[in-house]
């Protein structure tokens, strides 16, 4: 706990015996974090483009956990992955996603599809195609409204397994996201071998989009790529009009982005919407 404050020492401050323990008290707690209470989701609203209606929102995940000081999902989730604890965690994010979108939508709240980011362990480890079916049981949710966002090193190690899982999940109906486009490797060639519906563009292609024409034109391919194997396209991470609008220039169906609004708390998202659609 030296010099918190700038990245000087960080040095010394962040020293390897420092990280583990960190780590180690992470994992801790972590084991509690579902019984007591700790775990929150956010909402982030997604946007069609063509006439700027919400049509779904992202969850994600947030972590009050006082000790450590408020962890984001980055650091908690890798941590998480490591120890397995991710599967547990993911389930009760499945459970909760789809419970708080079906009481919305009983309360007369408009269908919103809904996104859940799915760890590549929650497929090797896990029984997802269980845990998917469970919460769409529990909480009447259609299977059409969820979409399970996945990211391209789960197909690294691409299996028989894998493709199957995929398959079935087709089969119950839910969709599937292509997540964080554009920041892996040999990518182009699983668009072609996997059912994905949905392909989301990473936000360091959005960042310089409005003043790099190198990135427009790899919007431009992406788009027409991803339309010509069917599938929609996401863009994250759009923070201004100007991005906005080259994004829908270029025929790119869905936005989200702090130009709209960050993920919010359940309640703030709701007042949001309320006010997004008068
Ligand atoms: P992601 O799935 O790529 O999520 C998008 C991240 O970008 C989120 O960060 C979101 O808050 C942020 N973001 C959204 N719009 C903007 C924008 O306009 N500008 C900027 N600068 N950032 C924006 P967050 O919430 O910190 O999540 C980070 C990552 O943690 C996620 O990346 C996802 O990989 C993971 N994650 C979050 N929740 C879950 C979860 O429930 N399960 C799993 N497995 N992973 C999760
Ligand atoms: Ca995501
Ligand atoms: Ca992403
Ligand atoms: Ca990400």
């Amino acid at each position: 706990a030296k010099n918190q404050g700038g990245g000087r020492f960080s040095f010394y401050s962040e020293s390897m015996s420092d990280q583990a323990d960190r780590r180690l008290e992470m994992e801790h707690q972590l084991r509690h974090a579902i019984a007591r209470n700790e775990f929150e989701l956010y909402y982030q609203p997604v946007i069609n483009l063509r006439d700027n209606q919400l049509v779904g929102v992202e969850v994600l995940l947030r972590w009050n956990n006082e000790n450590l000081g408020q962890p984001g999902p980055d650091e908690f989730i890798l941590i998480a992955e490591h120890s397995g604890q991710i599967v547990t965690i993911g389930n009760w994010v499945l459970e909760q996603a789809c419970q708080q979108i079906m009481a919305w939508s009983r309360a007369g709240f408009p269908a919103l599809s809904v996104a859940v980011n799915i760890s590549s362990k929650q497929f090797i480890d896990g029984d997802i195609l269980a845990s998917v079916g469970h919460a769409l049981k529990q909480s009447g949710l259609p299977a059409a409204q969820l979409e399970l966002e996945i990211t391209e090193g789960l197909l690294l190690n691409d299996t028989p397994t894998i493709r199957e899982i995929f398959k079935q999940l087709k089969m119950l109906g839910v969709h599937l996201s292509l997540d964080d486009f554009g920041t892996g490797y040999a990518s182009l060639s699983y668009l072609k071998r996997y059912p994905f519906d949905t392909l989301k563009i990473d936000r360091s292609f959005v960042k310089d989009i409005d003043n790099c024409q190198d990135s427009i034109t790899l919007t431009n391919a992406i788009v027409a790529m991803a339309h010509s194997f069917g599938m929609r396209v996401i863009a994250e991470g759009v923070e201004n009009l100007n991005q906005r609008r080259i994004l829908r220039d270029r025929h790119c169906d869905m936005v989200q982005g702090y130009l709209y609004s960050p993920a919010l708390p359940a309640d703030d998202f709701l007042d949001w919407a309320k006010r997004y659609s008068e």
